[in-house]
């Protein structure tokens, strides 16, 4: 046997090897986590104000960008809705983290920003059925990267991307 053979031999189990890691990180759970956490900031940077404040879709405070979520209206199982920039608005922790009763304001203030139908429409697309392939999730990862790397200069608020 060659040592050409060996050293190949060996190059080629070693990749082998790391196959299964690559995959396990790109799964799809990974990259709908990944999206989400993109997509988040991306919905944050979008609501701040001209002032570099952010106002609470819920209760209308006026928040620090430090100090909100992205908050879903349609809940983050609904995967129609899980990454529509209509079913998403900046919201202090406070109404998304701990009230019961926030989506109660929350459906009064979005049906003013958005209308009456396009929020008809909105509950539509929430209770679809809609399975992402893993490619349609990787290209939208690089859209909001972008988008928020725009923003995030454009607004002047430093993010980790
Ligand atoms: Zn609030």
């Amino acid at each position: 046997m060659s040592l050409y053979y060996i050293k190949k031999n060996k190059k080629s189990s070693q990749k082998e090897n790391k196959e299964p890691k690559t995959k396990v990180s790109n799964s799809k759970p990974n990259l709908v986590k990944k999206l989400d956490r993109i997509f988040a900031l991306y919905i944050r940077l979008r609501d701040v104000m001209p002032n570099g404040y952010v106002r609470c879709i819920s209760c209308g405070q006026i928040k620090r960008f430090e100090d909100v979520d992205c908050g879903h209206f349609h809940s983050r199982r609904h995967m129609a809705t899980r990454f529509s920039e209509e079913n998403c608005s900046a919201e202090c922790k406070g109404c998304n983290r701990f009230s019961a009763d926030h989506l109660i304001d929350y459906q009064k203030n979005l049906i003013q920003k958005i209308g009456k139908q396009r929020f008809d429409l909105l509950n539509v697309k929430a209770h679809s059925t809609c399975h992402y392939l893993d490619s349609e999730l990787e290209a939208m990862i690089d859209h909001y990267k972008n988008e928020v790397r725009k923003l995030s200069s454009l607004k002047g608020i430093k993010v980790k991307l």
